[in-house]
Parts: C-alpha cells; sequence; structure tokens
C-alpha cells in the first residue's frame, strides 16, 4: 500500500451517515494533503448544509435505542472500541502523521491518550448517580437523575486530530448522546479511521455521524438546528464565539475549548533542569502547535541569563524533518498560512527590539518547516505576547517579583493553561492562585490527562473535558419531586 498502512480499510474518503459511508450531495471534493511533502494523500467529500441536515436526522433516529442501554451496555460497546484503536495504534499514528506532520512518536502517544478518554469515560459512565435529597416536608421525596443531553453537534480542530475527537466522543456516547462530527479540514482521514473502529466494535448506525468539508455551511446548520442540543468546539476563539453567538436563538448547551496564551514562569529559585526541560515539552511539543504550548516566557533576571543559554543547547539538539523520518522530533507547520503567522510575528517582535538568540526563519527543508527559535528583550508592545503564536518560537521576557509578573501573565483575554517554576511553597500557592487560568503546572510542562479537568477561563472557553467533569457536559439533571402521601 502506498500509504504503508497495514490494515489499508482504515483508509476511508467518504463522510458517514447513518452508518452508511457517503459523498457528498454536488459531488465536490476537498483535498487532505502531507504537510510535510506537499503530497496529495487523498480527497473527502465537500459537504454542506443539506449533507448535516441529514446526518442531524440520522442521530436524532438513533438516539432512542441508545440513550436506554444501560451505562454498561454502552461502556461494553465503548470498551471494545477503545480495545480497537490500540490494536490499530500504529495505523491510525501513520494516517495522524501523514496529514498533520507530528512525528510518529508523538502521533503514536496521541493515539494512547485519544483512546484513554475512551476507557475513562465508559467507566465514568456508570457512575453517574443522581441523588436523594433530604425532603423539605413530610411526605414528599426529593430526587435528581441525570439523562443524556441529546444530540451533540462536536467541531474539532487540526492539531490533536485524534484525541480531540476522542475527548469529546468518549463523554457524549457514554453519557447516551448520538454526535454529527466535524472534523478539521485538513485532518479528516484520522476521523474516519476511527469510524471504520467503531462500526467494528459495534457501535450502532447513526451514533457516530461524520460530515467532511465546509465549515461555515456545517457549523451553520448544526448551529441552526433546534435537534441539535449542544456544540462541543475545540478551535480558536475566533471561531468559538461566532457559534456561541450562532447557538444563542436554540439556547444550546456550549463546551468550548478555546486559544490560550499561556504564560510559563521561571522564577529565580527554580531548579534550572526542570525547568528547561519544562519548556522544550511545553513549547516546541507538535512544533508549538498546542492551544496549551508556551507561548510566553518570563524568566526572572537573576536566572535569565543561564535559563537562556540552557534553553539554547536544548533547542539545537531538535531534529527537524517528516515526521515519519527516525529521530525527528520537529515537523512541518500544518500549511503556508501558519508559517507566514509565525513570520509576520517574528518579524514584528525584532522590529519592535526584540533580540534573536537561535532560528528566526523558514527551515531551509522549505516547504511548511520552521526553524525552532528563541526569541529573547519580549515587551508588551509586541504581538508575540498578546496572540497565539502556534509555532515553534520562545518568546522570553525578563522579570523581576512575583507581583510583575503575575501582572504581566494575567494582561491577556486568554486564560486556558500557565506554567510556573519554584521552590518557595509560599510562592507556589500565591501564584496558583493568582494566576487567571483554567490550568496550572508547577514545576511541569506536561499537565494533560484524561484524569483531570482539562478546559479554560476567560475568553479561553467554557466547561472542562477528561475527569468526572468532563461528563456531566453531556448530561441534564432532571429533578423530580413526588408526593407520597
Ligand atoms: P484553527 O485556527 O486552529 O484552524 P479554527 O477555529 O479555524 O482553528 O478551526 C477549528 C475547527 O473549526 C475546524 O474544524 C474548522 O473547520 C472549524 N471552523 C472554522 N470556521 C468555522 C465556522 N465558521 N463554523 C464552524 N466551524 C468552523
Amino acid at each position: 500500500h502506498p500509504m504503508g498502512l497495514s490494515d489499508t480499510d482504515l483508509l476511508r474518503t467518504k463522510g458517514v451517515i447513518g452508518g452508511a459511508w457517503v459523498g457528498a450531495d454536488a459531488g465536490g471534493l476537498l483535498d487532505v494533503r502531507n504537510p510535510a511533502t506537499g503530497v496529495l494523500l487523498a480527497q473527502v467529500p465537500m459537504m454542506g448544509a443539506a449533507e448535516t441536515g441529514r446526518a442531524i436526522d440520522a442521530a436524532a433516529a438513533a438516539l432512542p435505542s441508545w440513550r436506554v442501554l444501560t451505562a454498561q451496555e454502552r461502556a461494553k460497546l465503548l470498551m471494545g472500541w477503545h480495545d480497537l484503536m490500540l490494536d490499530a495504534a500504529d495505523d491510525l499514528a501513520l494516517l495522524l502523521t501523514l496529514e498533520q506532520g507530528k512525528s510518529l512518536a508523538e502521533a503514536k502517544g496521541e493515539i494512547i491518550y485519544g483512546a484513554s478518554f475512551i476507557r475513562w469515560f465508559a467507566e465514568e459512565a456508570r457512575r453517574s448517580y443522581g441523588d436523594v435529597i433530604p425532603t423539605h416536608k413530610r411526605g414528599s421525596r426529593l430526587i435528581t437523575i441525570k439523562q443524556p443531553v441529546g444530540v451533540v453537534g462536536a467541531i474539532t480542530p487540526w492539531n490533536f486530530p485524534n484525541a480531540m475527537i476522542t475527548r469529546k466522543l468518549g463523554p457524549a456516547l457514554a453519557a447516551g448522546c448520538t454526535v454529527v462530527l466535524k472534523p478539521a479540514e485538513a485532518t479528516p482521514l484520522s476521523a474516519l479511521a476511527l469510524a471504520v473502529l467503531a462500526e467494528r466494535a459495534g457501535i450502532p448506525a447513526g451514533v457516530i455521524n461524520i460530515v467532511t468539508g465546509d465549515p461555515v455551511a456545517i457549523g451553520g446548520a448544526l448551529t441552526a438546528s433546534p435537534v441539535v442540543r449542544k456544540i462541543s468546539f475545540t478551535g480558536s476563539t475566533r471561531v468559538g464565539r461566532l457559534l456561541m453567538a450562532q447557538s444563542a436563538p436554540t439556547v444550546k448547551r456550549l463546551s468550548l475549548e478555546l486559544g490560550g496564551n499561556a504564560p510559563f514562569i521561571v522564577f529565580d529559585d527554580a531548579d534550572l533542569g526542570p525547568a528547561v526541560a519544562g519548556a522544550m515539552a511545553s513549547k516546541y511539543r507538535n512544533s508549538g502547535q498546542t492551544c496549551v504550548c508556551a507561548n510566553r516566557l518570563f524568566v526572572e533576571d537573576g536566572i535569565h541569563d543561564a535559563f537562556v543559554a540552557k534553553l539554547t543547547e536544548e533547542v539545537g539538539k531538535l531534529k527537524v524533518g517528516n515526521g515519519c523520518d527516525l529521530g525527528v522530533n520537529q515537523g512541518p507547520l500544518i500549511n503556508k498560512a501558519a508559517v507566514e503567522k509565525v513570520e509576520e510575528l517574528v518579524a514584528d517582535a525584532l522590529e519592535k527590539g526584540a533580540t534573536l538568540v537561535t532560528g528566526g526563519k523558514r527551515h531551509e527543508l522549505g516547504g511548511c518547516f520552521y526553524e525552532p527559535t528563541i526569541l529573547t528583550g519580549i515587551t508588551g508592545d509586541m504581538r508575540i505576547a498578546h496572540e497565539e503564536i502556534f509555532g515553534p518560537v520562545a518568546a522570553i521576557q525578563r522579570f523581576r517579583g512575583e507581583e510583575e509578573v503575575l501582572r504581566l501573565a494575567n494582561d491577556t483575554e486568554f486564560g486556558l493553561a500557565a506554567y510556573f517554576y519554584s521552590r518557595d511553597l509560599g510562592r507556589i500557592w500565591r501564584v496558583a492562585e493568582g494566576l487567571e487560568s483554567g490550568m496550572v503546572g508547577v514545576n511541569e510542562g506536561l499537565i494533560s490527562t484524561e484524569i483531570a479537568p482539562f478546559g479554560g477561563v476567560k475568553q479561553s472557553g467554557l466547561g472542562r473535558e477528561g475527569s468526572s467533569l468532563g461528563l456531566d457536559e453531556y448530561l441534564e439533571v432532571k429533578y423530580i419531586s413526588m408526593a407520597v402521601g
């Protein structure tokens, strides 16, 4: 097989509506290219509002028989899906690297991480207890039960083509909801492969529907439909705001995981080695294309030069290239527009007085490759201090004192992840509580796990994914008051 998949059936080029693999009504196609080589990998249907409408109907038709299953029955099907994902991990990782660019090792890690959400929520669904409330009047009994929200519209990004889907479909399906999924244009193949495995696992037709194609038309149809009771979205703050506005007329439930501008703070009393290791992981993972990537590095005066020197040494060891090649840990950016955005941010920073320590330009490999970069002397008037970089650029600001850095760190409309390094217990509590973010890594650069709540405050979003809280996003609480005489 030209792609090297051992199970070639995992490569699908049709959408899924009510269990049928279908093309676009008008026959239009969307190109899926390998960002490392520019090679055309496949074409998937360019679907729009009409196909989305039928997918919503299919999800609504599947809902009654899916929601009445016991949590244990659904969990059994989900665990089957989970096991098939792990069995197919090498193929799923390869497909992911081919369409997204990250290294095979990172892709494999994502498949395992992605599968973990299915297992976790299969387990959690069996514990979605209601309450018996001690009554306020004799002869009356008060209870609550939890019920699935209904049909869910899920819209996912390209930076984690597998895990951003399982993080939504795991809790949605476990709760008893059915789904219409729109994967990102750049990475539909990972989504379609998951649907193949769901079908093999015996998850009934119509429970997972996938429409590929025009984001505006599909998003418009999902939000306009009164049948769709919830939108779960991961992507930019711009599109999140739009979906929120579009969901207002039908008052939908919303889970939004939006942009970030994570501060990564290194205090003078930090251990240098772990701080640099954490910065490398947080900044350069997925070539800087995650919403929790360190976006602004604040390094205190006394440790600044030593930190920059050691970080530069580590960045020098990164290997840029095609994610399929052995030893590569820095793949390409997702597309030309991403490279241009990084270029613009770096040019703006240099123009306004930043210092280039290493990198700072397109990689000699050409295409979508950009050199791992370090800039120092970043100041608040530079765009890079306020905008999500989504590329392999460490933007470092020097600071003095806790008060100053908290003010700087919170000076953003975003509030997703934040990180800091210190060994002072009092400071650790003060700063962890003072940072305006949904997640804080203390002496840690990687914090994502299915067992902990992932999500943001401020304009980074609404709701939490993963953890015991993640299931509630797909459940309604019903209060039942009974007069029992
Ligand atoms: P990114 O900048 O990471 O690509 P986007 O927010 O543009 O983030 O994309 C995330 C997801 O949102 C993708 O699946 C994309 O197709 C989808 N999307 C983009 N624009 C819209 C829209 N107007 N309505 C609904 N979905 C959209």
